[in-house]
């Protein structure tokens, strides 16, 4: 017995890791946000001062920090060194930095790796007892889990993006750097704004929350039948 994977992608501002956290719950899967793993390694480099143009620093913090992630849909954290930084890894001084950490080449594929193992151990056990994996992130349906059962870009018009980041607070500028900004960054070295093969699209543009998580449910149905 094998867990399903089911994996999507997407830019900042498409409803992504609500839809994928909603798409876990409902299916009993693991909820796994592979950008957590990005912005808990940002986090660790501010806290201990490491700059993030000695991309050789870098990397040896992202390869020795003390992460924990936990899957749980329901309450999916992230703890660094045992204290539960969920909050301080979405505030705006880690946004703003993340793309340092996901453009590192160095330090890039030290997250990659650990990102497949988590997968690997969802399909057979973890969390999930090995029902499987609802993974989001930039490059899962590409470079993490091209294998996966089930993959979906997200995508969104710009200004809904915008729109959508706003609303969950921070100045008009702030987040606009925070969405585009980062996009054009982490574009550098990873694409997703085009799906690749085998790689459905669904713009959430005028979808609700709802409809985005049930059109990748039928996805995930269709496949298992
Ligand atoms: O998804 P989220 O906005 O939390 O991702 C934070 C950052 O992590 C992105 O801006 C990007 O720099 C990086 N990231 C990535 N590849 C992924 C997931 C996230 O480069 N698969």
């Amino acid at each position: 017995m094998s867990g399903i994977v089911i994996a999507i992608d997407g830019p900042a501002g498409t409803g992504k890791s609500t839809v994928a956290r909603e798409v876990a719950r409902r299916l009993g899967l693991a909820y796994f946000d592979t950008g957590a793993t990005y912005r808990v390694a940002t986090l660790a480099c501010l806290r201990e001062g490491v700059d993030f143009a000695a991309t050789s620093d870098v990397a040896a913090m992202v390869a020795t920090m003390n992460v924990s992630l936990m899957l749980n849909p329901a309450n999916p954290h992230v703890e660094l060194d045992g204290e539960d930084v969920s909050a301080l890894i979405r505030t705006d001084t880690v946004a703003l930095s993340v793309s340092k950490v996901a453009t590192n080449l160095e330090a890039r594929p030290i997250l990659q790796d650990l990102q497949r193992d988590v997968i690997a151990t969802e399909r057979v056990g973890g969390y999930s007892s090995g029902a499987g994996v609802c993974a989001e992130g930039r490059d899962v349906t590409t470079v993490i889990a091209p294998e996966a059962e089930v993959r979906v870009l997200l995508t969104a018009d710009e200004e809904v993006r915008v729109a959508r980041r706003a609303g969950e607070g921070a100045d008009a500028a702030t987040v606009r750097e925070a969405v585009l900004g980062r996009d054009k960054a982490d574009s550098a070295v990873v694409s997703f704004h085009e799906a690749a093969d085998g790689v459905v699209t669904i713009d959430t543009t005028d979808l609700t929350i709802d409809e985005a998580v049930q059109a990748v449910i039928e996805l995930a149905q269709a496949q298992q039948q």
